[in-house]
């Protein structure tokens, strides 16, 4: 893999972002880095960003784009990014986009896959998620950690997030059509964009990507 190798993994939520990204991650051997994720963590541990944050999060609604440039900014420089990094859920809105090219230059991101899924079927999956609030572990809601409560993988207890009940749903779908959508078009220009259907099983998907980053010499 030559150079700093960054992929930008678009796609609503729901979509499969994270969990493609995990797989990824362990493929490529670069970190996963879920702008949701770092500020869940805030959250759950009760941060100053965490109570800052809280109830941006739970209403479904974008947290200010200073905050989240600047996270991202402090992990870019963490030892395991310099290789590269895999963003699930950054940039969000043109004004980090436009951050992103300036911490990266221009030429900074190697690709950026846009998992496709219909609003339907995000709707029918968001609704079924069930997460481990301590690992971050999905479950279906018919699955036995779900229906315990009590996650497999770290014996923590397993939610629905406060952003998948419905309201929220339809409140971040609006969001994501809103400021995220756009984006592809702004990295469609620049011939940085790879469609994968991402209403495929998670293997069939990974195959995809895989297949892509080879051929953009990523793996
Ligand atoms: P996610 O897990 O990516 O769906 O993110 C969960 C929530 O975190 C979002 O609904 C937002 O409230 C917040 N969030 C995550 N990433 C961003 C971002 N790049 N810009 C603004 N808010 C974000």
């Amino acid at each position: 893999m030559a150079g700093r190798a960054i992929v930008v993994v678009l796609g609503k939520q729901g979509a499969g972002k994270g969990t493609q990204c995990d797989r990824l991650s362990e493929n490529l051997g670069i970190p996963h880095v879920s702008t949701g994720d770092i500020l869940r963590a805030a959250v759950r541990e009760r941060t100053p960003l965490g109570l800052e944050v809280e109830s941006v999060l739970a209403a479904g609604n974008l947290v200010s784009d200073d905050l989240v440039n600047r996270l991202v900014e402090e992990r870019f420089v963490q030892t395991d990014a310099l290789r590269g990094a895999l963003l699930d859920g950054f940039p969000r809105t043109p004004g980090q986009a436009e951050a992103l090219d300036t911490f990266l230059g221009e030429d900074g991101i190697k690709v950026v896959i846009d998992l496709e899924v219909s609003s339907e079927l995000v709707i029918e999956r968001l609704s079924s998620r069930r997460v481990c609030q301590e690992c971050g572990a999905i479950y279906k809601d018919t699955d036995v950690a779900a229906i315990s409560g009590t996650c497999e993988r770290c014996g923590g207890d397993v939610i629905q997030r406060p952003d998948d009940f419905p309201d929220a749903i339809a409140r971040r779908l609006d969001t994501y059509e809103r400021d995220t959508a756009p984006l592809k078009e702004f990295y469609e220009r620049r011939g940085l964009v790879v469609t994968v259907d991402g209403s495929r099983s998670p293997d069939e998907v990974t195959a995809d990507l895989v297949e892509v980053l080879k051929s953009r010499d990523l793996t």
